[in-house]
């Protein structure tokens, strides 16, 4: 294994100083979005920006964006970086090892006097994690041009609305009319994370390359039978739904994990019945389906031999089903040519990265609709997130900085 070029002191020392700013327990840390920790920890990774040699801003949507010069300063960007702010019962490596990372490893080339082909911009996203607003992805959304109507009235939980929560933060969205993406300025984004899952534990590896992020179909479903008395109705004259639900529940279940190699998931995780009594037959149920894959096609089949199960349960037991569909997304694939850089470039620091599909969102959803883009991932403990007791060990960290750093510097070669 060759040796590492990062500065590993440097970044774990920043690491654990973002995590001292809205720190919970020991280990935790609440850092939501646009709240005065988030801009604690904003104006200290500008000054890491501005120490690693970078010229920074922080544009009208609340991304924190550092610039490094590169020779050509009009060819396409590469872009690093992900976000800083957390969930309100956060860890302290959500988001934030991908900013620190990236500043690591621009740093690392500025100090080698290494000049980059092209600029290369580094960016904590405002708002990734959507708690506050209930609403995620708001700065890369805002920074691409696709923010929706009604975005800036939506408020948090003490009736503050977005709007004077950026304003509060010293972002006025009275710029945002001025502001336009420029289509092809941005011709890579790397992301750097942690898994938020146990697949690499599993696998004994540090590092892994995402090969793409799935989409998600969300549906609620709701059921409807006939109520009845507990006591007297007899069994065949039954129109329980809550019996058919229970059927769609361990269906999906079976249908989700019928292929062990494939990365499909389906979820029931939200159940209403109708009466809720002890002594009366549920009359209705409405429930909700969350799956995914990054095969479109297995979620297609998977899709429709649900529906077929639907069919059948409520045939057998006398129920009608309607299907309200919240949320379908596509899978967004990683550009063959950055897994492929990424595993070269991880085969020379002795890494056998495997590839994984991430599940969750994270800010390169966002990217790949405007770019290329390439995922790492960084093994957790117990593939455990959105909590305090998230973890990831300095030298995992520090390999996938690494990886980071000699991608960008093929990069921009
Ligand atoms: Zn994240």
């Amino acid at each position: 294994m060759k040796s590492m070029s990062i500065n590993e002191k440097r970044l774990h020392e920043r690491i654990d100083a973002l995590g001292q700013i809205g720190k919970i327990g020991d280990t935790g840390v609440c850092r939501l979005a646009l709240s005065h920790e988030d801009r604690e920890g904003v104006r200290l990774v500008q000054a890491w920006m501005a120490e690693a040699g970078m010229e920074t801003i922080i544009d009208p949507f609340g991304n924190l964006i550092g610039v490094l010069e590169g020779l050509d300063k009009e060819a396409p960007v590469l872009m690093l970086g992900s976000h800083i702010d957390s969930q309100p019962y956060g860890g302290r490596y959500d988001g934030v090892i991908g900013v620190l990372g990236a500043i690591e490893a621009v740093q690392t080339m500025a100090e080698a006097g290494i000049k980059p082909s092209s600029n290369i911009e580094v960016v904590a996203f405002c708002d990734e994690e959507g708690c506050r607003f209930n609403k995620g992805l708001f700065g890369v959304r805002g920074m691409t041009g696709k923010l929706e109507q009604g975005e800036l009235e939506r408020t948090d939980k003490n009736g503050v609305t977005r709007r004077e929560a950026l304003l509060g933060f010293g972002c006025d969205p009275a710029a945002f009319a001025g502001y336009a993406f420029e289509e092809g300025r941005i011709g890579t984004f790397l992301e750097l994370h942690i898994e938020q899952g146990p697949i690499l534990e599993a696998l004994g590896e540090p590092v892994g390359i995402v090969s793409g992020i799935s989409g998600p179909v969300w549906w609620t479903v709701e059921m409807t039978g006939f109520a009845g008395h507990a006591g007297s109705v007899p069994m065949p004259m039954r129109q329980d739904a809550l019996v058919g639900c229970a059927k769609i529940i361990v269906g999906l279940n079976e249908l989700a994990s019928s292929d062990p190699e494939a990365p499909t998931v389906g979820t029931v995780g939200s159940l209403s019945v109708f009466p809720d009594s002890r002594n009366i037959i549920p009359e209705k149920v409405s429930f909700t389906v969350d799956f995914r894959d990054i095969d479109v096609k297995r979620r297609d089949s998977m899709e429709n031999r649900l529906i077929a199960l639907m069919e059948s349960a409520c045939a057998e037991h006398g129920l009608t089903y309607t299907i309200r569909e919240d949320t379908r997304s596509d899978p967004r694939y990683c550009a063959p040519r950055l897994r492929t850089l990424l595993r070269e470039q991880a085969a020379l620091i002795g890494l056998t990265p495997p590839e994984l599909m991430s599940g969750p969102f994270h800010d390169a959803l966002i990217m790949s609709y405007v770019c290329d883009y390439g995922m790492i991932f960084v093994r957790c403990k117990d593939g455990i997130s959105h909590n305090p007791k998230e973890f990831s060990s300095e030298k995992d960290i520090a390999l996938g900085v690494e990886l980071l750093y000699r991608t960008a510097l093929r990069l921009t070669e």
